[in-house]
């Protein structure tokens, strides 16, 4: 399929979602997640109108970077190692995985400019799953005001792996709930307005429960590599 057909699909069921429950489409921006695809597949995507590509390793952003430049925006979502930073940190308009302070302090320490990062919660509280649990998100995200290269966007997380969509509906709605905490601390580095969250098989949820960025890599441009 061509990226163009399937984003034809992604965005009519995102007008329906936003339908269900009073949302404007345009409130909700569309991630291309190229990780599993070529350099060419990755430029399809763009030709279609996508603003927006993800990746979740430092190589393969480097490697999408290196023929796409700057006409995207760039979006790290993979979970980051420290020493990583310094490969990526020039090229990335966003980071999805800021999930603790070790990581802030590298991103504050390598960067001219500040950083839009989210912070990545681990709602579903799942072993294998990155990001900071929700008892400590407040308490984090108050320690960041150290580091004036951070600013925090919004929040991520990743829905539990399960055909329960009342789980992957919780999960969603707990995140609402704590970016309104966030945001009623009024902190000036941290407007979280956005949320990070739905991916190819629970995107309609996301935007169901609140979603601003979801991101599509499957659904939209396949996996072919
Ligand atoms: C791979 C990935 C996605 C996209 O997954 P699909 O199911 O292919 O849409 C979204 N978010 C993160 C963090 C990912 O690693």
């Amino acid at each position: 399929m061509k990226v163009v057909e399937n984003l034809q699909v992604i965005q009519k069921k995102i007008i329906e979602a936003c339908k269900k429950v009073n949302r404007n489409p345009n409130e909700v921006k569309i991630i291309a997640v190229t990780k599993y695809v070529s350099n060419e597949r990755a430029q399809e995507a763009v030709n279609a109108g996508i603003l927006d590509l993800g990746e979740n390793y430092d190589e393969g952003l480097i490697k999408k970077w290196e023929v796409l430049q700057d006409k995207p925006k760039w979006h790290f979502i993979g979970s980051l190692q420290s020493r990583k930073v310094k490969n990526i940190i020039e090229k990335v308009d966003y980071i999805h995985s800021l999930d603790r302070l070790s990581l802030a302090k590298e991103i504050n320490k390598r960067s001219k400019s500040i950083v839009k990062c989210f912070v990545q919660v681990n709602v579903s509280g799942e072993e294998t799953k990155h990001g900071i649990s929700p008892d400590e998100l407040i308490g984090f995200i108050q320690s960041l005001e150290e580091y004036p290269n951070i600013e925090v966007v919004g929040l991520m997380t990743m829905a539990p792996l399960t055909d329960d969509e009342s789980l992957v509906r919780d999960c969603f709605r707990a995140l609402k709930s704590l970016q309104i905490k966030v945001q009623q601390m009024e902190l000036e580095f941290a407007p979280c307005k956005e949320l990070s969250m739905g991916m190819s098989n629970d995107y309609e949820i996301a935007i169901e429960e609140g979603a601003t960025m979801i991101r599509i890599g499957t659904a939209l441009v396949g996996e072919e590599k």
